[in-house]
């Protein structure tokens, strides 16, 4: 047993509000409500961030994201929908158990994510990639 809001979710020992569950994920609404419609997918073991998803439960958080998110579309014909997910505070996570967030979009609705584009030259890219390659193939 453990602390984390959304494992007691998943236990059934808090309330929430279910959209969708299946052997390794689960739907619920967010109870924020940054507009209406917004849903949470959250794997249902206790992974802390995106790090610890192993290719099964990351194939099936995005699988079930994906059928979520063509509901929304079906049930609210936003104007656009958003996935966004947070790994770690700096990044914004507040709730430290892996979910991302699908939420209805509207122009002017006041949700912003500010994007500081540095439009780098080629070579600064070229060399990015070369650090990451080398990363994934450590593994
Ligand atoms: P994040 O900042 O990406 O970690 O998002 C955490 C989200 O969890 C916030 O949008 C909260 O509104 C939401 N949240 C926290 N507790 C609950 C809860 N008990 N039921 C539903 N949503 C929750
Ligand atoms: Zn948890």
């Amino acid at each position: 047993m453990n602390d984390c809001v959304f494992c007691k979710i998943v236990r059934d020992e808090i309330p929430a509000t279910k959209v969708h569950e299946d052997e390794l994920t689960l739907a619920f609404m967010d109870i924020g409500q940054v507009n209406p419609g917004h849903v949470l997918v959250a794997v249902k073991p206790h992974v802390e961030n995106i790090y610890g998803l192993d290719d099964r439960l990351a194939a099936a958080v995005f699988q079930t994201a994906a059928r979520v998110a063509r509901a929304v579309k079906t049930a609210y014909t936003p104007e656009g929908v958003t996935l966004y997910q947070a790994n770690g505070p700096a990044a914004g996570q507040t709730v430290f158990h892996f979910h991302l967030h699908i939420v209805p979009r509207y122009d002017q609705d006041g949700m912003h994510l500010t994007w500081p584009a540095k439009n780098p030259p080629r070579e600064e890219l070229e060399a990015a990639a070369a650090k990451l390659r080398t990363a994934l193939s450590a593994g």
